[in-house]
């Protein structure tokens, strides 16, 4: 008797023979470990990789490192911050620039960092830079929160926290499939990704190993095959419907959804997350002030276009060029996750 034996992930990716698809690895951290894995290497012609908008760094748009830069030399605020944001170019400079121009600029490892800064410096005003995704949001909510039952005067947020599953709907048709990345839907659960599928946008949700990569590949490579929108949580070890109830609960009680620039992407509808009312004397752009900025990107800078899957990183003139990571010219080439670095360190002329 003939045993009928099941295909391997990786059978079923290299056995793939056209139509072309288009699966976009929505977060940075998966764009970084595909690259990383190898994982291009055994991908056919006929699948394209598209790198998306998943990284918090990328997708924050030119007009809010201004308003950080305004804050730190204007108001003489120290700024707290993720690393990665300081070497992003804004208008006129960076906050590396500011710096070099007397601005106080402390690197944090979490909103709570910033919260303890500013607890130990009562004679600072301190504002952390709340950029991120489902997965950051609910720390800075909770360092407001900490700061609120301690009556703290000296801390604030410059916000631009931001949410998926409006810009999915901005990127419809810009891939037959997107990988979402396990870490966010771990937080917010399945239920966004099923109505998404309903509403004709399909995607898989995964973790970040190799064997999770490619088996949420084969499932997207099988179900694009069979036809119709789908959604598949290939991370159920980590990810449930629910997702975290305690994460949501704390930024359901300090923050309420607003609309939201992106870089890239324009302003999205109800993308993006702002203190509420009952908070806002923690909100930056009422404490001091600020008024409306609107940033102007480098124009040589595609990471618009990069972001929404419309070209790769070695389409921008000036990759690896005049752009690298020690002397990046937009946000992508700065970031960890961003795309122009993954394609930088691992190989730009990578296929797809
Ligand atoms: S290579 Fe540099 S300039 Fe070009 S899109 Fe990427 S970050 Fe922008």
């Amino acid at each position: 008797m003939v045993e009928n034996k099941r295909k391997t992930a990786k059978e079923i990716i290299e056995a793939y023979n056209g139509p072309k698809l288009r699966i976009m690895e929505v977060c940075g951290t998966h764009t970084h470990e595909i690259f990383k894995l190898g994982i291009r290497n055994i991908i056919p012609e006929d699948i394209e990789l598209i790198s998306g908008p998943g990284c918090p760094v990328c997708v924050t748009p030119v007009g809010f490192i201004d308003e950080a830069t305004m804050l730190a030399l204007d108001h003489n605020v120290t700024i707290c911050t993720f690393g990665d944001l300081v070497r992003v170019p804004g208008s006129e400079m960076s906050l590396a620039g500011a710096r070099s121009k007397g601005a106080k600029v402390q690197i944090v490892y979490s909103p709570i960092d910033a919260y303890e800064y500013a607890s130990e410096h009562l004679d600072e005003q301190v504002v952390f830079l709340s950029v991120g995704f489902e997965t950051t949001t609910p720390a800075s909510c909770l360092s407001v929160k900490k700061a609120k039952a301690v009556g703290l005067k000296n801390f604030s947020l410059l916000t631009a926290n931001k949410t998926m599953p409006s810009a999915y709907k901005a990127l419809k048709g810009s891939a037959d499939a997107f990988l979402y990345p396990g870490h966010v839907y771990a937080i917010v659960g399945t239920k966004l990704c099923e109505s998404l599928a309903c509403e004709g946008v399909s995607g898989v949700i995964t973790g970040f190993t190799a064997k999770e990569i490619m088996t949420a590949l084969a499932v997207v490579i099988t179900k694009l095959q069979e036809g119709g929108s789908f959604f598949k949580n290939c991370y159920p070890r980590v990810v449930t419907p629910e997702g975290s109830k305690v994460a949501k609960a704390i930024v359901a009680e300090i923050m309420e959804d607003c609309d939201s620039e992106w870089r890239g992407l324009g302003v999205i509808e109800n993308s993006g997350l702002k203190l509420k009312e009952e908070y806002k004397e923690f909100d930056a752009r009422i404490k001091f002030h600020l008024p409306e900025v609107k940033g102007k990107s480098n124009p040589a800078c595609r990471c618009g276009d990069v972001l929404q899957g419309k070209c790769k990183p070695s389409d921008c003139k000036v990759f690896g060029k005049g752009c690298t990571p020690l002397h990046p010219v937009g946000a992508c080439m700065v970031s960890n996750e961003g795309a122009c670095s993954a394609y930088y360190q691992y190989g730009g002329n990578i296929n797809g």
